[in-house]
């Protein structure tokens, strides 16, 4: 079993497809083991996204994942890591498989829709950062 933490971006929320983004992973046999819905500031966004301190999109993505409600969620299952991934699509819409929730929701490179942890590593970052022990049901 492995632990993935999920967000439903800002650009999806405004939409109305928390929902649909919950969906699919469920449908694809992923279990919610945590889920709350949080308004980053500004600093917070960039606590999540330290990795990219530095790059030419950390101000904008900052900025854009700070701009409104986002959906957190731990996601559980047999490489919950790889398989959300895959589920989510490549970061670039235009260049993601068919079937992907990027490909099927998101607007742009930046405005993408999902994030979902990228390693076991950023998994560990990741999860704490939005949920407590209590939270995550055992
Ligand atoms: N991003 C961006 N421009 C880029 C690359 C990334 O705006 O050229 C944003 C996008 O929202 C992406 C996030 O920064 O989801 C984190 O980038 P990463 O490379 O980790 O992509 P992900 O793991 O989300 O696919
Ligand atoms: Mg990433």
């Amino acid at each position: 079993m492995e632990r993935t933490l999920v967000m439903v971006k800002p650009d999806a929320v405004r939409r109305n497809e928390v929902g649909e983004v919950i969906r699919r992973f469920e449908a694809a046999g992923l279990t919610i083991r945590a889920l709350r819905m949080v308004c980053l500031e500004r600093r917070e966004a960039e606590g999540f996204y330290q990795v990219h301190r530095g790059r030419p999109f950390f101000e904008s993505l900052t900025r854009f994942m700070s701009s409104g409600p986002t959906v957190a969620m731990v996601l559980e299952g047999p490489e919950a890591i790889s398989r959300v991934r895959k589920l989510m699509g490549a970061t670039d819409p235009a260049k993601a498989e068919p079937g992907t929730i990027r490909k099927d929701l998101a607007t742009s490179i930046e405005q993408n829709a999902v994030h979902g942890s990228d390693s076991p590593e950023s998994a560990a970052y990741e999860i704490p950062y939005f949920f407590s022990a209590v939270e995550l049901c055992p």
